[in-house]
């Protein structure tokens, strides 16, 4: 590892003010989980590291807002979010999912912000929050501003933050009494990178769906919404057939990309079958 600087302000505005518009070598660090993995195998050589460990207490705070809305500070950790109790009344779906995700170790000191932040498309609180229409909230030296979660994504590793812009808060907003799933397949052990993410998040009326969001990702270069599969899905009972369209929709209109988990022709597959599981395990949830 080449030397560097490492800078640990005490607010997120002066972190915000050390890091460089133009400089790719100077970045934020949180839980380090992903960039020291970077530095490690040599692809990210940092000139200038600013940790956001010692700014303010209350980015690491879990809470509701005056709407209902879920608000998850940057530097809350993955674990804080699989145990609170207002994560699992507010949005269980996401509890559920962090049992899942990685490892206690990882979850302990990995964060909400750097989890969002890194935009690798293979990890799964992005499609999730992306469907439970999430948004998050930066700050950079100028002010800051409000970005929906599925405008984040721009490319693998990508995102739409200027580099001396920092994630301070994830908002969740308040759900209707809303059906959601998440089901990821992993082809070689169970805790690979998936080959594919699939979250679904239904507003039910009876049998009738009102609403539908779904989303993929693993099998896509970002976390993507499948529009024509929830146009499907969007006013009607669901079976079997009303499934089967669903599906092939979703598989016409998401750019698959194949990798070392599978093929094209196989992800496209898994797509198919995944929405529909995804759809059903919804629907069975009280
Ligand atoms: C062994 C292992 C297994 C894993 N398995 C899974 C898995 O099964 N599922 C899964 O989803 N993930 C998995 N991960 C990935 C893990 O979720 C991420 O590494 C972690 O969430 C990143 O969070 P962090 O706080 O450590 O980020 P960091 O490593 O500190 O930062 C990641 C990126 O975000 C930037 N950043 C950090 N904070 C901010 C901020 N507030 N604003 C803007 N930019 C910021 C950094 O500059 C960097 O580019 C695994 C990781 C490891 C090491």
């Amino acid at each position: 590892m080449t030397p560097f600087e490492l800078l640990e302000p005490r607010s997120l505005r002066e972190a915000a003010a050390l890091l460089d518009s133009e400089e790719s070598s100077v970045r934020p660090i949180a839980g380090g989980t992903a960039l020291m993995l970077m530095m490690k195998m040599g692809v990210f050589r940092p000139a200038r590291l600013v940790s956001l460990r010692a700014i303010e207490k209350r980015y690491s705070d879990i809470g509701t807002g005056p709407e209902g809305e879920l608000r998850i500070g940057a530097m809350a950790t993955l674990s804080a979010l699989e145990r609170s109790p207002v994560v699992k009344s507010q949005a269980p779906v996401i509890t559920r999912v962090l049992r899942t995700l990685s490892n206690v170790r990882v979850r302990n000191v990995a964060t909400a912000g750097g989890h969002l932040a890194h935009a690798d498309p293979h990890m799964d609180l992005p499609p999730v929050l992306i469907a439970l229409g999430a948004r998050v909230v930066t700050v950079d030296p100028t002010g800051g501003r409000t970005i929906p979660l599925e405008k984040l994504y721009t490319g693998y590793l990508e995102t739409t933050l200027g580099r001396n812009e920092l994630i301070a808060e994830v908002v969740v907003p308040r759900q209707v009494p809303q059906r959601a799933a998440y089901l990821k397949c992993t082809t070689r052990s169970a805790d690979d990178w998936p080959a594919l993410g699939m979250a679904v998040v239904l507003d039910t009326d009876g049998s009738v769906v009102r609403d539908a969001r779904v989303v993929i990702s693993a099998a896509t270069d970002t976390p993507m919404r499948l529009a024509a599969a929830e146009d499907a899905l969007r006013g009607v009972s669901v079976d079997d057939s009303v499934l089967r369209r669903a599906a092939e929709a979703g598989a016409s209109e998401a750019g698959v990309i194949g990798d070392q988990h599978g093929s094209v022709a196989y992800k496209r597959e898994l797509l198919r079958v995944y929405l529909a599981r995804a759809v059903r395990a919804a629907l069975s949830e009280k």
